[in-house]
């Protein structure tokens, strides 16, 4: 019976033809999974790039740059999801002032809030007690972050920016091997040499994925004066781009610490939206240059996503 079952369910993973034989039922694949991955792949199908942003430690701003970018994504005319399955620290919903919302589902499945053009699906929406998440054993953390994936209904998108668990653990593994098919990965550090030991394991680690690596952004590399903007190196800074360059992957750029960044992210309102000219911005319309190349307008003429 299994084996009948396993013959029909053949389907291409780019174009729905049952008699193609791009996808079919893995040896080890119980039939339940086997559903489970083509509702997947049919969901991401529909998603023409996409980008996981990973950090080897948590706290160096992978959140804040995946924010970043999905807003600079959109500002300059694309059709751009956000998803948040940083099981530890969902923070993505307290960035965009989304704490109170709640997911509805539809027949499609579970709606991705929108907020003025950007679609945004975090796991702390569903995770309102977040000390959940902590005892969660591993295969409990996996199952999760699997249904989550399978089950939002993105429609048609240009571009999906996933926030990914930080670290190069069973949680990212998961989460690039379920994705699958990625346009690649950017990497967050902070300058430090101890952050930056930990650029090493992610570029490892995406090599071992074969996830392609965007490049690297070094996040809190300087100091943005709140007055005037200018950048002061008040610690040693460079850490990012010398790894980019031993290890040959593309160095994004640099974004400074920047105290409004920290306090746009707690007031609920990504930075770039509030000021297009800030550093940030100016970082983000680089990166997006490089990531998304000519088919991107400059974000200053963009439109931001606007409140709820
Ligand atoms: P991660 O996702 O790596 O754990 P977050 O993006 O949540 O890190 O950032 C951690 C904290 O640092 C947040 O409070 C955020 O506002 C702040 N932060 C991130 N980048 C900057 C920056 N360039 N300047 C100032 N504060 C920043």
């Amino acid at each position: 019976m299994e084996d009948d079952s396993r013959s029909e369910t053949r389907t291409c993973d780019t174009c729905e033809e049952t008699d193609g034989s791009a996808s079919r039922r893995k040896e080890d694949e119980t039939k339940e999974a086997f559903e489970d991955r083509r509702k997947l792949q049919s969901r991401l199908r529909r998603i023409r790039h996409k980008i996981v942003v990973l950090s080897g430690k948590g706290g160096v701003g992978k959140s804040t740059v995946a924010v970043n970018l999905a807003v600079a994504l959109m500002m300059s005319g694309k059709r751009v999801g956000l998803l948040d399955v940083d099981i530890h620290g969902p923070s993505i919903p307290t960035m965009l002032g989304l704490e109170q919302e709640t997911i509805h589902g539809s027949e499609e499945g579970l709606l991705p809030i929108d907020i003025g053009g950007l679609k945004v699906m975090s796991l702390g929406f569903l995770l309102r007690n977040q000390d959940d998440a902590v005892i969660w054993r591993g295969p409990m953390k996996m199952g999760v972050i699997k249904q989550f994936l399978k089950d939002v209904a993105w429609g048609d998108l240009d571009y999906l920016i996933i926030d990914s668990p930080p670290g190069t653990g069973d949680e990212p593994l998961s989460v690039c091997q379920l994705i699958g098919m990625l346009d690649g990965a950017v990497i967050v550090t902070t300058p430090q040499r101890v952050a930056t030991v930990d650029v090493r394991k992610s570029i490892t680690f995406c090599r071992q994925l074969h996830v392609p690596v965007l490049g690297v952004v070094e996040n809190m590399s300087g100091f943005a004066c709140p007055k005037c903007g200018e950048v002061t190196q008040i610690l040693p800074s460079g850490g990012g781009k010398r790894i980019a360059e031993e290890m040959n992957v593309p160095y994004l750029g640099a974004i400074p610490m920047d105290p409004k960044i920290a306090a746009a992210c707690d007031s609920g309102r990504a930075l770039l939206g509030q000021d297009s000219a800030s550093p940030m911005a100016r970082a983000m319309n680089d990166i997006i240059t490089q990531i998304a190349g000519d088919g991107t307008r400059d974000i200053s003429s963009g439109q931001e996503p606007g409140g709820r």
